[in-house]
């Protein structure tokens, strides 16, 4: 069955689509038209309750199968998102925007994700001692915690959620996706391929829903691990609620990512990179260049190249040949950055190139805002200040790289960094002196690969461990440590005081 078909979205429960137990439903819209394309149920704790004891019957089983096992159903799970790549993409362009390309990109970097989960058996051996004591061995395992649930935001339907259960999957856990309720067709076509690729039923759940459905998750006795990404305030509710409820949480937050431009860089290397980093998906990657700052006299040459650049931007249908900028996601998000284009004037930057009203023929209904580009923006201004999450580019000018190192410190985001610059020594600075989680040095959007780990640092993560890599078998699974003896007359003398080796 084609569930992206269905007018009303079931659940994904015990390896089948179910129909939700809530009564409420949001609408789905496709923003490149403003039409509703779909509704999808809003959970309730009922349905959160169904899901997790699907989850926790299928786990007995899934955590002791060989790890090998579980990563071949991931790779049959990898090659079938190869092979749907372009429907795949299709759906995240209809329900999000984005352009087909970017699309397919992002599930091509969340595809890496699985191949690295692939690894499982090698990435979950321990460390063994032999004689840590006369006679007595020592050794480390590393095993499943159980049933964990990622909670997921609407800008990357494909990619984040892979961020989480490939490698939940392959260390053992069973998995509960809640996916953003904006963009939420993707997750069920991902549970039928990892079906199709022969996951045992109940290893792998989505319930869609908002708040009522998170909070039965943050409550649940049975879930022991939840991943969230999305904005602070709710990353900072997550793993505050998550903790008290005793659960194991890291919750990566929203951003304001700066790149900083030294005279010495070539300045139209950096005006393109920069483009396609503020502009690319609409802004709406935690990882897009949001403050633009200008060291020196790198800012009048800087700021007629983005200009040139952000004029000729080819907005559009994220489905039409050509188009290089989408619509951003809602109505609410189109308004919400058009006031912050507002503000900025009123604030008295310097609005060089306005986007707001872009004309997009045949789309008059769709939620476009066109590339946006202030200069002179100020500290203390909206613009810079908040996570504007569109395409809207601010350029601070600061006087030495000292000045821009203390500027980015000063916020309180910290997911990424990138600085463009020809001098091996400020390079080296920055990578030393900025308190940022990931830095690109000319490279805009520092996106670690799968086999490091993904997360900022400050307002950006709360809690300790990054996303996939080493960090994600870390935070999906737990230590523990064997000390054995096998004497062979079966005694021993009774010890009361501290047992000390060797
Ligand atoms: P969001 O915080 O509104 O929603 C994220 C998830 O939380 C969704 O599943 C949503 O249903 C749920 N949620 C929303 N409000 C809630 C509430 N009051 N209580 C409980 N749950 C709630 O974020 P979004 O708008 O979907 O995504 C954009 C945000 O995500 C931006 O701030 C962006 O920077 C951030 N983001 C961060 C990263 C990262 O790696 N740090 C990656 C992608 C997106």
């Amino acid at each position: 069955m084609d569930l992206t078909t269905l007018e009303r979205l079931p659940l994904w429960i015990g390896g089948r689509a179910v129909p939700a137990l809530t009564q409420r439903y949001g609408e789905v819209t496709n923003p490149a038209t403003g039409e509703v394309i779909r509704h999808v149920p809003l959970g309730n704790a009922a349905d959160v309750d169904a899901a997790a004891k699907a989850a926790s019957a299928a786990l007995p089983a899934w955590r002791a199968s060989p790890p090998l096992r579980r990563a071949r159903i991931l790779m049959r799970f990898r090659e079938l998102m190869e092979a749907n790549k372009k429907s795949l993409a299709a759906i995240v362009t209809q329900e999000h925007g984005k352009t087909l390309a970017d699309a397919e990109g992002s599930i091509t970097r969340g595809i890496e994700v699985i191949e690295f989960a692939t690894g499982i058996p090698h990435l979950l051996k321990g460390e063994f001692s032999e004689n840590v004591g006369t006679d007595v061995d020592s050794w480390s395992l590393r095993q499943p915690v159980g049933v964990c649930a990622g909670i997921t935001p609407f800008n990357f339907p494909a990619m984040v959620p892979m961020w989480m259960f490939p490698v939940a999957l392959a260390c053992g856990n069973t998995f509960i996706l809640k996916p953003s309720e904006r963009d939420p067709t993707l997750s069920l076509r991902m549970a039928e391929l990892l079906t199709e690729a022969g996951l045992p039923d109940g290893v792998f759940n989505v319930v869609h829903g908002d708040k009522e459905a998170v909070d039965a998750i943050l409550a649940h006795p049975d879930i022991r691990a939840i991943s969230f990404v999305g904005s602070t305030p709710i990353a900072r509710y997550i793993y505050e609620t998550g903790a008290a409820h005793g659960k194991r949480v890291q919750a990566l937050g929203g951003a304001k990512n700066h790149a900083v431009v030294m005279p010495d860089a070539d300045i139209a290397f950096a005006a393109d990179a920069i483009i396609g980093a503020g502009y690319g998906s609409a802004g709406e990657r935690c990882m897009a260049i949001s403050a633009v700052v200008a060291v020196g006299d790198a800012g009048d040459a800087l700021v007629a190249e983005l200009a040139t650049r952000a004029k000729s931007v080819k907005v559009g249908p994220g489905d039409a040949a050509g188009t290089e900028m989408g619509p951003v996601v809602t109505c609410a998000a189109r308004d919400r950055i058009v006031g912050y284009i507002d503000s900025g004037v009123t604030e008295g930057a310097t609005l060089v190139v306005d986007g707001r009203g872009p004309r997009v023929p045949g789309h008059e209904n769709g939620f476009f805002v066109g590339p946006t580009l202030f200069d002179a923006v100020t500290p203390a201004m909206a613009i810079y200040r908040d996570e504007i999450f569109g395409p809207v580019l601010s350029v601070v000018r600061v006087a030495s790289l000292t000045e821009a190192i203390e500027l980015v410190n000063r916020n309180p985001y910290a997911n990424g960094a990138a600085l463009f610059t020809r001098s091996g020594h400020a390079a080296r600075r920055f990578q030393e002196d900025v308190d940022v989680g990931m830095l690109g040095i000319n490279v805009p959007i520092p996106v670690p690969m799968a086999f490091y780990s993904f997360g900022g640092w400050k307002n950006s993560l709360f809690g300790d461990l990054h996303v996939h890599g080493m960090d994600g078998v870390r935070f999906y699974t737990r230590g523990k440590a064997v000390t054995a003896r096998w004497p062979d007359d079966g005694s021993a003398a009774p010890g009361f005081h501290m047992p000390l080796m060797g």
